[in-house]
């Protein structure tokens, strides 16, 4: 009996790889293109940090006119939840990132290199794991729980590495007599790879993103067939990577270490390795240290959040690739209306160390990719929102024509509006324009000037001789000038610094009176803009 025996015996209807080597024939791409993909465990939930990964996936599939493909990994059948894989597809299509090709509902795929299911590529894993058991690169090992616990409480006793490799891989050079003995037997088992490595020498791999590594040799029998049948991580993605012919992959730093593992399995199935582009954790300040990003403690790692918050998709990409490029907001201020597809994305400029995120910074980002939009653009998208989040924001926009003039105001000039970070700012921060909204008995807080009598004197006058709904913006502010003068106000700010003890106050303290008896607010955008889309009922309305 040979190693071909047992392979047979393990796997009998398994066929021979040269089925699957041809079946997949060579992708028909340009010089340069990158296949890379998104390969997500279905777990439900997405994490910011997966957004930030499959952007840069993306980014660098369209950059190079190749293939960005959705991979499920579901090897580990415990953790599967129904309804997850939709979920991650329509979570990433909110944020406009639709795949080339793989995984498009919780059963299909579309392309020519699928399944791109894991659980449903059993027989080619099969296939691969017979393929080096007929070559005794693979053996089945019949280790079980309590004499892996043993082995590792022994490795620990005598202060050696734990796993099984070496001298401990008990079953490793059992005779194939042995083994095909104990599988008729009934014995359960796994299959492990006869690793081939040395602990003492090392492995030195070029990263995409983290340079130069060295690693010690993996000599650790993998399990690459797991009892339940299915492969592990590390055999899926050897055989998937391959015969999908990724040739980027773009995934977390925290499988940096496996490398050594990868690069072995790689070169053990005769295949050629991908690069690798190992991805910064996203971490936040708390306090004076960085940790990462948490799904349990920050509701902000959920990219479900932002879509709740009703923070655009537009500025949560805009922001992330603000923490990958850092050249890109200087891009972004010279090109302030171009797509961000425009921007020539470097993979290799991506920082080694955690990528910190700052919400703070988000919303910074944020207010500036809102003052970019056009009003119909801002009325749609607030529009959408509030019909999933905010009832009552959707009744106040239903006058689309109003509604408009509002998100007009600043807007579409060269120093929009920069006061809106996020949609669920919005009701609040127009409610004002709005009179069925507009408390005109509620107590507001005046600025420097705020008494009773001198405010109805400085509103009285403004309604019966300075305000004309007509004036264009120059009249409208020389009469407030001249209002403030009538009064004894300064007509200039400048006037007004210069000797301030001669006067009360100036022609900003008089405006502010009108601005906040109008709209019960210190701040607001331009008054005279508010004044026009109010009209002038409302206007003398509210002042007097
Ligand atoms: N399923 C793995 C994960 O979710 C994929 C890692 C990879 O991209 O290879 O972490």
């Amino acid at each position: 009996m040979d190693y071909k025996d047992l392979a047979n015996l393990i796997f009998p209807d398994a066929k021979d790889i040269s089925y699957y080597e041809e079946k997949y024939v060579k992708r028909n791409l340009p010089e340069g293109a990158v296949v890379t993909r998104y390969a997500p465990s279905p777990t439900g939930f997405l994490h910011i940090g997966s957004l930030f990964q499959v952007l840069i996936s993306s980014m660098m599939a369209k950059k190079t006119g190749g293939i960005n493909y959705l991979r499920i990994e579901d090897t580990d059948q415990k953790r599967e939840i129904e309804g997850a894989i939709t979920s991650v597809i329509n979570s990433l299509k909110d944020f406009g990132i639709e795949f080339d090709e793989g995984q498009i509902d919780e059963i299909n795929g579309k392309g020519d290199y699928g399944p791109y299911k894991q659980s449903q590529r059993k027989e080619i894993y099969e296939a691969y794991a017979k393929y080096l058991l007929s070559q005794g690169k693979a053996y089945p090992c019949f280790a079980t729980p309590e004499e892996l616990n043993e082995l590792r409480e022994k490795q620990e006793a005598a202060k050696l590495r734990t796993g099984y490799y070496g001298v401990w891989a008990k079953y490793r050079n059992l005779s194939v007599e042995e083994a095909v003995e104990k599988i008729k037997n009934g014995e359960s088992y796994v299959i492990r790879l006869k690793s081939p490595g040395n602990e003492e020498k090392k492995i030195r791999h070029k990263d995409v993103i983290k340079g130069n590594v060295e690693f010690p040799e993996n000599d650790q029998d993998i399990v690459i067939i797991k009892g339940d049948g299915l492969p592990t991580y590390h055999f899926a993605h050897a055989v998937d990577d391959h015969l999908m012919q990724t040739t980027l992959v773009v995934r977390g730093e925290e499988w940096l270490s496996s490398i050594p593992t990868h690069l072995q399995l790689f070169n053990i199935l005769g295949f050629k390795a991908p690069k690798y582009a190992h991805i910064p954790t996203i971490m936040k300040m708390d306090g004076e240290s960085k940790r990462k990003l948490s799904k349990r403690k920050d509701p902000e790692a959920a990219v479900d959040y932002y879509t709740e918050e009703g923070i655009p998709k537009e500025s949560v990409l805009e922001y992330l690739l603000n923490i990958a490029n850092s050249n890109f907001e200087i891009w972004r201020k010279q090109n302030p209306d171009k797509k961000l597809s425009e921007f020539d994305f470097q993979i290799n400029k991506i920082g080694v160390s955690g990528a910190l995120f700052d919400m703070v910074k988000m919303l910074d980002v944020s207010k500036n990719v809102i003052s970019r939009m056009s009003a119909e653009e801002v009325y749609d998208k607030v529009n959408e929102w509030a019909k999933q989040f905010d009832e009552e924001l959707s009744v106040m926009l239903q006058n689309k024509e109003y509604a408009l003039k509002v998100f007009g105001i600043e807007r579409g000039n060269t120093k929009p509006r920069k006061d809106i970070s996020k949609w669920s700012e919005v009701k609040e921060s127009i409610s004002y324009m709005f009179n069925d909204k507009f408390d005109k008995n509620a107590q507001f807080e005046y600025a420097k000037i705020s008494d009773k009598n001198e405010i109805e004197k400085i509103v009285k006058l403004y309604i019966e001789k300075y305000f004309d709904i007509n004036d264009d913006k120059q009249t409208w502010f020389d009469k407030i000038k001249d209002l403030a003068e009538e009064l004894g106000y300064a007509r200039e700010v400048k006037l007004f610094k210069s000797e301030p003890e001669k006067w009360p106050g100036h022609v900003g303290d008089i405006s502010t009176v009108i601005r906040v008896t109008l709209t019960g607010r210190q701040n607001t955008p331009d008054l005279y803009e508010i004044i026009h889309v109010l009209g002038k009922d409302t206007v003398i309305e509210r002042l007097s």
